[in-house]
């Protein structure tokens, strides 16, 4: 590759070559022999579901992230819904939440009868904006749920102050954050609830899955019973006690997680130090070297370490030629499987519909003005060496290509021959 400066190297969405032949997905599981020996020895034992696994997978998860429960369901979205639940939100209920995320955050509030209120976000992290937040509690505020975008936790000594001063709960949406860190503590035992997901592209996966973790044993008892029927003991103790008396004392759901999951969250989770480590050395090469480029990386407040779920960056839209949908588009055509995070919640039309007036277009500027912008690089433990070398590669050659002339930078095309 020879490419001087000035000659750019043809797009592959103009009929240039792509960086890659294969495409590179934004994030995707990694299983070793281990992972998948521990549920094959599941598939061969007595008890598919609520057997011996979920309790153990349950202490070692709240002991490795520092809280003292933690209460496995069916997914991510699950969790949240019996964090709702467990925080008494009723019809009537405010929950004040961010825009900039997974349709689930805000549908929780929903599925529990009370109001979802949006507050906008800080302009560096993208996470719920305090000083929004402080202008939107009220007497209805009964819960606050953060969520900590990309893998940066939100500001929650603040949020956790609001939210006692009109005796709100405080949830945490971790889904992107196991293993972060805030003021030296990790993400699971500081909010009064936390809430964690096992999809797939999540840092542990248990094919779905979720967690939600507490430090208070009502809370815990409640999702407990929540995430089976809202029944008072188990199947298994059930057996084991030869009773048959069980009573129903709330309405809950069919939200458990299976033992065949929970083996391989217990495996997963010893690999969980290596994967943070990895993805944080891959989110420093990319800030080191997209740096020049007319993109702004993700920031990183001092008092955090992010775990890394999202790498997304921002587009400088003023020094470039086309929008977010044509660099886009030119990144997915080099075979990078690059994607956006998110379209705010209040712009889908369940929420434009349903909310009308109260939270349409141009109501949280500093969300919408990112998601005209954002673009999710893969981010994945597993990715290798090359893999994030041509992340990198396409980035710059698509960028260049579609930099205004004197924004151009001078090294674009010409990356790899120094
Ligand atoms: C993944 C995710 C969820 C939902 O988790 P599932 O396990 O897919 O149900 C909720 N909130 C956020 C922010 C997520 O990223």
């Amino acid at each position: 590759m020879n490419s001087s400066p000035t000659k750019l190297e043809a797009l592959a969405i103009n009929g240039g070559r792509s960086v890659r032949e294969k495409l590179l997905p934004y994030g995707r599981q990694k299983l070793d022999e281990e992972d998948i020996q521990v549920a094959v020895d599941v598939l061969r034992s007595d008890w598919l579901t609520t057997g011996p696994k979920v309790a153990e997978f349950e202490e070692a998860f709240a002991a490795w992230v520092g809280a003292r429960f933690a209460v496995s369901f069916s997914s991510g979205t699950a969790a949240l819904h019996g964090a709702a639940f467990a925080a008494g939100l009723k019809p009537g209920d405010e929950t004040i939440t961010t825009p900039l995320t997974f349709c689930a955050t805000a549908n929780c509030v929903l599925y529990q009868g009370a109001t979802p209120v949006f507050a906008d976000v800080c302009d560096d992290t993208l996470n719920l904006d305090p000083r929004e937040v402080g202008r939107k509690v009220s007497a209805r505020t009964k819960a606050i749920i953060a969520v900590d975008y990309a893998g940066h936790p939100a500001a929650l000594d603040e949020l956790r102050e609001i939210a006692a001063s009109v005796g709100a709960t405080l949830i945490e949406d971790a889904c992107h954050s196991l293993g972060a860190e805030y003021r030296g503590k990790r993400v699971g035992g500081i909010a009064d609830m936390t809430v964690f997901s096992f999809h797939p592209v999540k840092h542990l996966t248990t094919g779905e899955g979720g967690m939600v973790t507490t430090n208070d044993v009502r809370w815990a008892e409640i999702l407990r019973r929540f995430r089976n029927h809202g029944i008072s003991s188990g199947a298994r103790e059930r057996q084991e006690s030869g009773e048959w008396f069980y009573e129903m004392s709330l309405l809950g759901f069919n939200y458990r997680l299976t033992d065949i999951g929970c083996a391989l969250g217990i495996s997963q989770l010893k690999k969980l130090e290596a994967n943070l480590t990895r993805r944080r050395e891959i989110a420093a090469q990319y800030s080191r070297e997209l740096r020049g480029l007319p993109v702004r990386v993700p920031a990183v407040r001092d008092e955090v370490l992010p775990a890394w779920h999202l790498y997304p960056i921002r587009l400088d839209l003023g020094a470039l030629s086309v929008g977010r949908r044509e660099i886009f588009r030119a990144l997915r055509a080099e075979n990078i499987g690059v994607n956006v995070h998110y379209i705010p919640v209040h712009l889908h039309p369940y929420y434009r519909e349903r909310f009308a007036g109260m939270s349409g277009e141009g109501s949280y500027l500093v969300a919408e003005k990112a998601y005209e912008q954002l673009i999710s690089l893969p981010m994945f433990h597993s990715m290798t060496g090359v893999d994030v070398e041509d992340a990198i590669e396409a980035v710059h050659k698509v960028i260049g290509n579609y930099a205004r002339e004197s924004e151009r930078p001078s090294a674009a095309g010409s990356r790899r021959s120094g």
